[in-house]
């Protein structure tokens, strides 16, 4: 007989910590033992963190266009994220990038507009990352990452800078969008997903999302060829290359179009 420790279930942990809670848009059941204010706290820190050590763009198309399609993503995934205090920022990095943290802190790198190219495209991008904010991805992983030893401990409302700096690595902050690292692939199509459904309530035509991924999955490739020097960077091509994530991913949005279509409005939600 396995010993009980090794057949803990997470539905075992839902019973023993009330930890579980329902992802909007998808309805899925996740195991969550950190609180959203544990995890509110976590996200304003590290955007703080970040504002202090990454320069903040000035160029005025680029801060007008975030401003202008996040806010409608804001808009219409407020209800799932009640307590957020939204601010959208566009750092100034080539790094294609971008983020949305607990408490509704969306930073979006210059480097991904070239890519994105329009309103549409920029709403799959800032519709995805809210998405993992939504779904508590962040706090999902964290959840899987710590030990039984740590999450004995927060039940408190402490939170030291073990957390922080697990934070900022289940955030997903300084990853590239879209891969699968930090975020599982479980943890990707559920974002892509949830973004898909903003976008087209927020009026933007859902299929613009698939032309963005297939855009991104070719810079991939040009990236991944041209830095095969970076060690991090050739084990992202090698991943890649045995993962048909980007494929998959756009299957998976072509099977979700019709479904999206029909909140699809042309018209922002009000
Ligand atoms: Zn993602």
């Amino acid at each position: 007989m396995k010993p009980v420790i090794f057949v803990l279930t997470s539905s075992f942990f839902c019973i023993l910590l009330t930890g579980c809670s329902t992802v909007p848009v998808t309805g899925r059941h996740e195991l969550n033992v950190i609180s959203s204010d544990q995890e509110m706290q976590l996200g304003l820190s590290s955007f703080d963190q970040l504002k202090a050590s990454t320069p903040v763009s000035h160029d005025p198309a680029a801060n007008a266009m975030v401003q202008r399609v996040a806010s409608r993503i804001a808009h219409v995934a407020g209800k799932d994220l009640p307590n957020a205090k939204w601010e959208f920022v566009v750092f100034d990095s080539k790094e294609a990038n971008a983020f949305c943290l607990p408490g509704g802190k969306i930073g979006v790198y210059s480097g991904i507009l070239p890519i994105v190219q329009t309103d549409a495209g920029l709403a799959t991008v800032i519709g995805h990352e809210v998405g993992h904010a939504v779904a508590h991805h962040g706090a999902e992983r964290m959840t899987e990452q710590l030990g039984l030893e740590e999450l004995a401990h927060l039940g408190s409302s402490v939170v030291s800078s073990n957390y922080q700096k697990a934070a900022l690595t289940a955030f997903g902050v300084g990853s590239k969008v879209g891969l699968e690292l930090p975020h599982s692939r479980k943890q990707e199509s559920e974002a892509d997903h949830i973004g898909l459904m903003y976008m087209a309530r927020a009026g933007y035509d859902p299929k613009e999302a698939v032309s963005f991924w297939q855009r991104f999955a070719e810079y991939n490739k040009q990236a991944s060829g041209s830095q095969q020097s970076s060690r991090f960077t050739s084990y992202l091509s090698g991943f890649l290359r045995t993962h048909p994530t980007d494929e998959v991913r756009i299957q998976q949005l072509q099977a979700l179009l019709p479904k999206a279509q029909a909140e699809f409005t042309n018209k922002p939600a009000q």
